[in-house]
């Protein structure tokens, strides 16, 4: 095997069973350099192909995603681990935001009027070039959805580098646009490490970065763009706050936390990590919550009966155990599980903690993997006080009968979306993002499609009417 394969960090590495699935040769910079300015050259003519044209090419891509979904879905969960059902139902997802831009862009980039009181003014809505999207593993496939499908819409080309766990999803999304009938050099990837991403924020060819994932990465490059005055979005990491009215359906807040927490192992941005109860009601909703828990069947991730999927690496599972141990060593009450299993995978039991309190390290951090905090509050202020006490501010539910004071409540959330007598969603049409430390600017949406576009006023007036 060639040294450059043998230190290559660029590899699948099964979360069920630990094996290494595959590995990829890292790029040498001038490989990455020149993949860029292929991109920049492709933008040339890419940014001139109509809308109608580029819908083609794009429902083509969901339509192979369609016709693929099992096999891709496969794929995600040998390289990542989420249950089988899940990574299917990502990879439909995505086709779904793929068509919603292919139908869309075209009237959201329309000229837009702009009321005046004599002449003419509308904004034009123009491509800015090559956009430098760096991507998490937690849906491989989805992930690079969000970014691309509105992105390649509105005529910019990118540069992707997905994270170095799932090198298989990168690629195989890669094939599918060229596929689709994508023109070289308007999607590429990358690989590389997640450390050699900030050299090439400064190259001039990229016009502007996005990043999902966590605070210091999002941290690095917003930092690397900014010095170069390039724009930037960053969708990072949260803690969800979920809390539960008093009038609340008991079993069906239970349910829609227990399972919304145990989507994807808990890896997921948007999970109800923290659950809030009122005390009202308390006592019965943790019954509810600990009989789902001893129902929770962990296992393989392609068994259709399993609940609980392993984590994505023994790095993440051991992660979250420390996150446990130190919560169970400030005095938290670890309710049930808090251990690795005895499997060879990456597994943590689904766990479930009470008692946690504000001087206490799990009240404000975000725990990636299947654990669920449960708080109880006396007052709404008290709830709202919890909800809001971490630095995160990505999304969030209330659960209650009573919609419009549901409603009220969710006003005093801050973070980017709330969701009633729901965990946070996704659909296509509906933005996504957040607030505070999980970051700026929004994903899917009409609101995406113009972060990166420039919004140029075409003013047309007579001199002595120009003020
Ligand atoms: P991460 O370490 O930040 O990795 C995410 C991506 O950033 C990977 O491609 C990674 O590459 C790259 N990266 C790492 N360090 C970098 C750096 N210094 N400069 C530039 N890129 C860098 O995140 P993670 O811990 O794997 O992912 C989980 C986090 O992402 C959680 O906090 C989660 O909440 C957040 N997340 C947020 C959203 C959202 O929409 N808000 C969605 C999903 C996940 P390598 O793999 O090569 O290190």
């Amino acid at each position: 095997m060639p040294d450059t394969i043998k230190k290559s960090t660029i590899k699948s590495i099964n979360p069920f069973n630990n094996e290494l699935e595959k590995e990829f040769i890292e790029m040498e910079d001038a490989q990455v350099d020149a993949i860029i300015q292929n991109a920049d050259i492709a933008f040339q003519t890419w940014r001139k192909v109509p809308f109608a044209q580029r819908a083609i090419i794009i429902k083509k891509v969901a339509s192979i995603l369609r016709e693929r979904k099992t096999e891709l879905g496969i794929l995600a969960t040998k390289e990542m681990g989420k249950l089988l059902r899940e990574s299917i139902a990502e990879v439909e997802l995505s086709a779904n935001i793929f068509d919603y831009y292919a139908d869309n862009a075209a009237s959201f980039l329309s000229d837009s009027p702009l009321e005046v009181a004599h002449g003419e003014a509308f904004l034009s809505y123009e491509p800015l070039g090559v956009l430098l999207s760096v991507q998490p593993w937690n849906f491989p496939f989805y992930q690079i959805t969000r970014s691309a499908a509105p992105n390649l819409m509105a005529g910019n080309t990118m540069v992707l580098k997905h994270a170095s766990n799932v090198p298989q999803c990168a690629k195989v999304m890669e094939d599918i646009f060229l596929e689709a009938g994508l023109p070289q050099g308007v999607y590429n990837n990358i690989f590389i490490q997640g450390k050699a991403v900030e050299r090439l924020v400064s190259n001039p060819a990229i016009k502007a970065v996005t990043l999902t994932g966590s605070a210091p990465a999002g941290a690095s490059i917003a930092g690397a763009a900014g010095s170069k005055l390039k724009k930037s979005t960053l969708e990072l990491g949260g803690s969800d706050p979920f809390i539960v009215l008093d009038d609340a359906d008991i079993e069906t807040a239970a349910k829609t936390t227990v399972y919304g927490r145990m989507w994807n192992a808990g890896q997921v941005c948007v999970s109800p990590k923290r659950v809030i109860v009122a005390e009202t009601i308390a006592d019965a909703f943790l019954e509810k919550v600990e009989t789902l828990f001893a129902g929770l069947k962990i296992g393989d991730p392609m068994d259709e009966s399993t609940d609980v999927a392993p984590l994505s690496s023994e790095k993440a599972a051991n992660d979250v155990i420390s996150q446990i141990d130190k919560a169970s060593a400030q005095g938290a009450t670890i309710v049930t599980g808090g251990k690795r299993t005895q499997s060879s995978g990456s597994f943590v039991e689904p766990t479930l903690i009470t008692g946690i309190t504000p001087d206490m390290d799990a009240y404000k951090e975000e725990i990636f993997g299947p654990v669920f905090m449960m708080y109880v509050y006396k007052t709404i202020d008290e709830a709202i006080e919890i909800a809001n006490a971490t630095e995160f501010g990505l999304g969030g539910s209330v659960f209650g009968t009573d919609i419009k004071r549901a409603q009220e409540v969710a006003r005093r959330i801050d973070t980017g979306m709330v969701y009633i007598n729901h965990v946070t969603g996704i659909a296509p049409e509906l933005p996504f993002g957040g607030t505070k430390q999980s970051g700026y600017g929004r994903e899917q949406s009409p609101a995406a499609i113009y972060e990166f576009v420039n919004a140029k006023l075409i003013r047309t007036t007579s001199p002595d009417k120009a003020y």
